[in-house]
């Protein structure tokens, strides 16, 4: 066979043909207690039935290639695995990655399937696909492994690497504690998300959610089953906490602490439209010179849009404040414009409720009915569901994507150039900026866990991150009549490198959110990891000499990624 396997050498190539073959397979599938599959892309045979339920992000991780992204205008394109391990333990994952080092096999992981780089696929390659593991176990009192003598048990939670934030939410809400974790109900709470870092609404109270992992059982590259925390393999585990996804080892499961539930919620939506360009500046300059004073802190999360249409839209959490207090702060802010309603149309809604009550679809039902979509099939929990919100991401093919983190000082000590910055950036496309995303306001308890992480350092300076993005729904490449539209593609990539332009002229140093930045990022470890980067570039290189993990801009596979011609 002289077909070249993609990513890897001829002679590799060679090698990884030979491991397909049935009595290999055999072998492999002989040591599995989960399955050996034939992996597809769900829309490979896209009946109508098919595409309705690509709407259902609980469906698409049902299926062993499915992805909640489907491509990236000239980066990559959803592809199916060779073979999948649908993996029911570790030793199945073990199998994987021994089978795929022995023979030379382009490997990847996928488990909730939420990657928005296509770092959970590849053509050609093995698939471990974690999603059957999804135990979830309660600890009133956890020990790391090896931790000294005197060292204090702590409240956590273990869940094995298919587990889903929503499902870790319910136990942990039925045991009153809770878990930092992402907003999205369906993000994997064992995958990109705590390898990434990740930032939740409430992440400027409890840290990200890599600085909340307590232990984690992985495989490593020599296939080896191990547990690691701050007393075992501490390289390997700072690794793990923010170094980015499936670089380092594969994940099996993983001990999260947990805190005491907070008791109060209240969620506030709306926005503010300006009449005028003008009028636009001076809110913008509002909310930037008041935001470092009133939004920086444990208490407030969440974010504040933009755009060409001259609105200031947001969507903020506020956890544990009286509610009388949560409305004279931001009222502090909307006063001024409310008193002007020729130029101003202010709406904002507050909305309080008790907190154990947030991952409950019955109480959504009853009290906003729009803000969730339920898992409709027959037989599916009764409370599983997605937020309304995360809808626009099912099925999403991305024309861009990209981050940027802005300093605290930034707003405080130039708050005109940061407003008329703003101001011009939203001319081209809208963004937003999420302040749970940026650590500058954090709790002292969560920022001392927080340290001990990878993060780009350049998060504990800033107050949030910008995200800008467009994209088009519902979009597969190769499905006749439901390609993406390749020219409004790049005009829209265009409009958001402007605003991204704009922004990094006046924060030229700022570093970029791994798993929300850009596939064609320039300079990609230095804006992913700053300083970080030539440490864990030494772990990666101890760990997984042969680079037997790699994923798309990953630490150890730094690559300038040429976007592919359009056809
Ligand atoms: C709708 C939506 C909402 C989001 N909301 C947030 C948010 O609120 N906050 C935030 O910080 N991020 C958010 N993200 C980004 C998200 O955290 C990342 O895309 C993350 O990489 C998703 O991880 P996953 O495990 O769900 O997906 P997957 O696609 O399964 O995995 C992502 C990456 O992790 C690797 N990986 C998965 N499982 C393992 C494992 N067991 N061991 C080793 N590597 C593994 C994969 O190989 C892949 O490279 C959101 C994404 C989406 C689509």
């Amino acid at each position: 066979m002289s077909q070249v396997v993609q990513g890897l050498r001829p002679n590799a190539a060679r090698a990884a043909n030979r491991a397909w073959n049935s009595a290999s397979l055999q072998a492999l599938r002989r040591q599995l207690r989960g399955e050996l599959l034939k992996p597809t892309l769900p829309w490979h045979q896209a009946t109508a039935s098919v595409l309705a339920k690509l709407r259902n992000p609980f469906w698409i991780q049902d299926q062993v290639g499915g992805l909640q992204s489907t491509g990236w205008l000239r980066g990559w394109s959803a592809s199916a695995s060779r073979w999948a391990i649908a993996a029911t333990c570790a030793e199945d994952l073990a199998a994987g990655v021994n089978f795929a080092r022995e023979n030379n096999l382009r490997l990847v992981v996928k488990g909730a399937g939420h990657d928005y780089l296509g770092r959970n696929c590849a053509p050609d390659s093995l698939l471990l696909w974690t999603h059957r593991m999804r135990q979830v176990t309660v600890h009133e009192a956890f020990l790391p492994e090896g931790a000294p003598t005197g060292t204090k048990a702590e409240a956590a939670i273990t869940v094995q690497a298919g587990t889903r934030w929503l499902e870790v939410y319910e136990q942990a809400t039925r045991a009153g504690r809770y878990v930092q974790g992402g907003g999205c109900t369906s993000v994997g709470a064992c995958g990109g998300f705590i390898l990434g870092s990740g930032f939740g609404s409430f992440s400027k109270r409890f840290g990200s959610g890599a600085a909340n992992l307590l232990q984690a059982k992985v495989i490593t590259a020599d296939g080896v089953i191990r547990t690691v925390n701050a007393h075992r393999h501490p390289d390997l585990f700072f690794a793990l906490r923010g170094g980015g996804p499936c670089s380092f080892a594969v994940l099996s499961e993983i001990t999260l602490l947990s805190h005491p539930i907070p008791q109060r919620l209240t969620v506030i939506t709306g926005g503010v439209q300006a009449n005028t360009d003008s009028g636009y500046r001076e809110l913008m300059e509002a909310f930037i010179r008041f935001c470092p004073n009133n939004l920086d802190n444990p208490a407030w999360g969440e974010k504040v849009g933009f755009g060409p249409d001259n609105k200031l839209s947001f969507t903020l959490t506020v956890l544990d404040l009286e509610d009388s207090d949560v409305r004279s702060t931001f009222e502090a802010f909307l006063q001024p414009f409310r008193s002007r309603p020729k130029d101003f149309d202010v709406q904002p809604a507050y909305t309080d409720l008790p907190f154990e009550q947030l991952w409950n679809a019955s109480y959504w039902d009853e009290l906003d009915p729009s803000m969730i979509n339920r898992d409709p099939r027959p037989g599916t929990p009764a409370n599983r569901f997605w937020w309304a919100s995360n809808q626009a991401e099912v099925g999403a093919f991305w024309n861009s994507y990209d981050s940027l983190w802005v300093p605290a000082a930034a707003m405080r000590d130039q708050p005109t150039a940061v407003a008329e910055t703003f101001f011009e950036a939203s001319r081209h496309a809208p963004f937003a900026i999420h302040l749970n995303k940026g650590l500058s306001g954090e709790h002292p308890e969560a920022k001392a866990r927080d340290q001990q992480t990878s993060l780009h350092p350049a998060c504990f300076d800033a107050i949030g991150l910008v995200v800008a993005a467009s994209k088009q729904q519902y979009r597969y490449v190769g499905l006749k009549g439901h390609e993406p539209d390749l020219q409004q593609g790049a005009a829209e990539a265009a409009a958001i490198a402007a605003v991204m332009k704009k922004l990094r002229e006046l924060l030229p140093d700022s570093g970029t959110y791994s798993p929300q930045t850009n596939y064609f990022q320039s300079d990609a470890a230095q804006a992913q990891w700053g300083s970080q980067y030539p440490k864990l570039l030494a772990i990666k290189r101890r760990w997984d000499p042969n680079n037997l993990f790699r994923v798309h801009n990953g630490v150890g596979n730094i690559k300038p990624a040429e976007p592919k011609p359009v056809s």
